[in-house]
């Protein structure tokens, strides 16, 4: 496995690939690497010549700044993991590397997605997501770029990205992976305690059980029964709960009005915010 921490040197070892068409494979993460991330890193060493890792805390994509500062750095158990999957090459740059002198977010149009859910609940972050996403495609051309739907609204803006740039480049979305007790797993959830760990399954019951009283119960009714559930969990504070369209993200307020529902949820734990959803089509 090699690893990279500048972008010539990358750009550079990757051009005899491009010249041989060979399939590039990349995923992004921003490190504290889990299963989650492992499983995309798996699915593109099947379905690509050569698979790149990145690995980048950016700072862009942060609405606040002590969020980036508690972000987990974990980079000698993350290489660790990335040689035991035969992970090809990794890029590690610095914000120099990345964004020069110029630590700014472009401005982005993805045509409305970016307004819904952690788009108003996080103001700038998916004008963050999408900069550091464009010059990461930038720099390593892949054929394929594997994202989680842990976090489908961004999954559906990097979609939106490679359409409005125009950039040859195919999507992959890939399951959520769960620990035992159903909660999505993330890099945060290292800064839960054990007791919140565990009582953080509760999420994935919750989404769980929307799903099962979607087709029969009414989306109030369904809205009223996450709030009850809330209640049972006081150290658990809803910040939203969502039954939206998965192209347009929008809510439904209909259900005839959409073939492809899905709920998604973000809550706080003692400071530390959780995202995850899931589809309420079967
Ligand atoms: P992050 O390091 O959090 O930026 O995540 C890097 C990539 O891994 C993103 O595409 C995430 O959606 C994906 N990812 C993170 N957690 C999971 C998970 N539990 N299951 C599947 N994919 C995940």
């Amino acid at each position: 496995m090699q690893i990279f921490k500048q972008k010539q040197s990358l750009i550079h070892h990757l051009e005899e690939s491009h010249l041989k068409n060979a399939s590039i494979g990349f995923v992004p993460t921003m490190g504290a690497l889990h299963e989650g991330h492992l499983s995309l890193v798996k699915k593109s060493l099947t379905e690509n010549t050569i698979t790149v890792v990145s690995i980048f805390i950016n700072p862009t994509q942060f609405d606040k700044l002590s969020d980036l500062e508690k972000y987990p750095v974990t980079i000698d158990k993350d290489l660790k993991l990335l040689k035991e999957v035969n992970c090809d090459l990794v890029y590690i740059p610095d914000n120099q590397d990345i964004y020069g002198d110029q630590m700014v977010s472009e401005n982005f149009n993805f045509g409305g997605l970016q307004n819904e859910m952690e788009g108003a609940f996080r103001k700038g972050h998916f004008n963050g997501v999408g900069t550091v996403v464009k010059k990461l495609f930038n720099i390593v051309k892949p054929t394929r770029a594997y994202f989680g739907e842990k976090d489908f609204q961004q999954l559906q803006i990097v979609r939106k990205l490679v359409e409005i740039e125009d950039l040859p480049i195919e999507i992959i979305g890939c399951p959520v992976s769960r620990e035992s007790n159903g909660l999505a797993m993330s890099s945060r959830n290292e800064r839960l305690t054990k007791e919140d760990r565990e009582e953080a399954g509760f999420i994935f019951k919750i989404l769980e059980l929307v799903q099962g009283n979607y087709q029969s119960a009414s989306l109030m009714e369904i809205q009223r029964l996450v709030q009850d559930e809330f209640k049972k969990h006081p150290t658990f504070e809803l910040e939203y709960f969502s039954i939206a369209d998965e192209d347009t993200l929008k809510t439904v307020k209909d259900k005839k009005s959409t073939t492809k529902p899905r709920a998604f949820i973000a809550t706080y734990v003692n400071s530390v915010r959780l995202i995850d959803n899931l589809t309420l089509s079967n």
